[in-house]
């Protein structure tokens, strides 16, 4: 094992995100490129916001993906404790001091400022005060530099950072007692030996008064590399009541998790001109150096693609138990894995873009009571149909064997009989009578699906529609 130790750090305060799956997968890959360790740490320390439902959606979503993380998950509230000792440390050691500056005095201060023409950071005022721990209500403050680069060597971005000027001696604790975020994964990353801290450019910004936190520790910063945010199409910021931003809402529009981890990967990084990466050949070739520093577009048609390509390659059986919770939830029971499935599903993954479209498709081989298409009964169930669908019937229930060499020759005599009638006005009203709809895979193949005891019972009820009516 490599010393590499990634982490995904998912402040669990709603569903799972396509960005911070990305971000997940991101680290997963490059802990398993690197024979490294994922760590799984829930950043739940906005107590109002987090929730266990959001802790839940986050690991499931994972699982689903196939991401499966080597240690955690962890909950950064259980340590609260190590975070306030730090404090306490570097208040010892000098490095951080405490502060009674009131909200109103500071935004007073800063309003002058900017007045003046000025640039705010926290103006120093109680740094060389002196304050002791029984100076009344406080911040604690980090003693940042007054100058010098908090810079970095970004994986993605290359020579990043920001001069210490610039931030200021930033709150590390509330006057609550709360120690802030930046000091929370600061010290959570050192305790838990991350080396590379992978996550959304919306952290980039952070990085620099974070380098000053592990300088201010006499600690070595992990490696950044900062992935640019997904986006919508036109290069719009996704939005939640629009688009499709979750994980879950991709699964149960019967997305595999196969494509979505595929699509995922490929949104912000490529590896030439491949399209198609198994799981395993994204552990095996994922790199930080290929992913682009532009923002880059989510493209559902491209995910439509690469479930059609999975649902296409998967093995029979793990397809139809895919898609059983599919068309059950179709068909409002329970629904058996039954050998006509299978061989339904073998038919339909040609031309199924989602398990719900497969779903929608195999309805009329599952239920007992076959509910027409409204507007294909209309058309295709209609008296002058009758005698032709009566004559079919009665051919077909002749048949030894149900197989489409045998079916051809009974609708080619039908039609023959009929005038010669075109394929298509026999075959549509049958692929109503036995799947409601006007559309099915091949008739023969549909009615070998069936089998010969219910196809000749679902033509009998057609011919009963067709003479009495619903
Ligand atoms: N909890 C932060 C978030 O969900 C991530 C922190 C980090 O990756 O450093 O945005």
């Amino acid at each position: 094992m490599s010393g590499v130790r990634t982490r995904f750090a998912p402040s669990p305060t709603g569903f799972l995100h396509i960005g911070g799956a990305r971000t997940a997968l991101y680290n997963w890959a490059y802990a398993r490129r690197h024979g490294g360790a994922l760590v799984l740490r829930l950043e739940d320390t906005d107590r109002e916001r987090s929730t266990r439902e959001a802790e839940q959606a986050v690991l499931e979503g994972l699982a689903w993906l196939g991401l499966d993380w080597d240690e955690g998950p962890l909950r950064q509230t259980q340590r609260a404790e190590r975070h306030r000792e730090v404090v306490e440390e570097l208040l010892a050691r000098d490095r951080a001091y405490r502060c009674t500056c009131t909200r109103e005095e500071l935004e007073a201060r800063k309003e002058a400022t900017i007045a003046a023409g000025g640039k705010w950071t926290y103006d120093g005022r109680c740094r060389e005060a002196a304050h002791g721990r029984e100076c009344g209500p406080h911040t604690v403050r980090l003693r940042v530099p007054a100058a010098g680069l908090l810079g970095w060597d970004d994986a993605v971005f290359g020579a990043s950072g920001q001069d210490a000027s610039e931030i200021g001696d930033a709150i590390i604790r509330r006057s609550d007692g709360q120690p802030l975020y930046h000091l929370a994964v600061v010290v959570d990353d050192l305790d838990m030996g991350i080396t590379d801290v992978i996550r959304g450019t919306d952290h980039h910004n952070n990085t620099p008064l974070q380098i000053a936190l592990y300088r201010a520790l006499d600690a070595e910063p992990p490696r950044f590399a900062h992935v640019p945010l997904i986006v919508g199409a036109g290069g719009k910021k996704l939005s939640k009541r629009l688009d499709d931003v979750s994980v879950q809402q991709f699964r149960a529009q019967g997305y595999l998790p196969d494509a979505m981890r595929n699509w995922l990967v490929r949104i912000g990084w490529s590896h030439g001109d491949q399209e198609v990466f198994s799981r395993d050949e994204i552990a095996a070739l994922f790199d930080l150096g290929s992913v682009n520093r532009s923002s880059s577009q989510a493209d559902p048609e491209k995910l439509a693609w690469l479930n059609q390509h999975y649902i296409r390659e998967m093995p029979r059986d793990a397809l139809v138990a895919a898609l059983l919770p599919f068309l059950e939830r179709e068909v409002g029971h329970a629904v058996e894995a039954t050998p006509d499935l299978a061989a339904l599903v073998d038919l339909l993954r040609e031309r199924s873009k989602t398990l719900v479209e497969m779903a929608e498709r195999a309805v009329w081989l599952v239920v007992g009571n076959l509910a027409y298409d409204e507007k294909a009964a209309r058309k295709h169930l209609t008296e002058a149909a009758g005698p032709i669908l009566k004559d079919l019937h009665d051919g077909l229930a002749e048949l030894d064997s149900w197989d489409g060499a045998g079916m051809e020759r009974v609708f080619d005599s039908v039609r023959a009989a009929h005038g010669d009638v075109g394929m298509g006005k026999l075959a549509q009203p049958v692929r109503v009578a036995v799947t409601g709809s006007s559309a099915s895979p091949g008739i023969y193949e549909t009615l070998e699906v069936l089998g010969k005891p219910r196809s000749l019972s679902r033509l009998a009820e057609a011919l009963h529609f067709i003479k009495h009516g619903g």
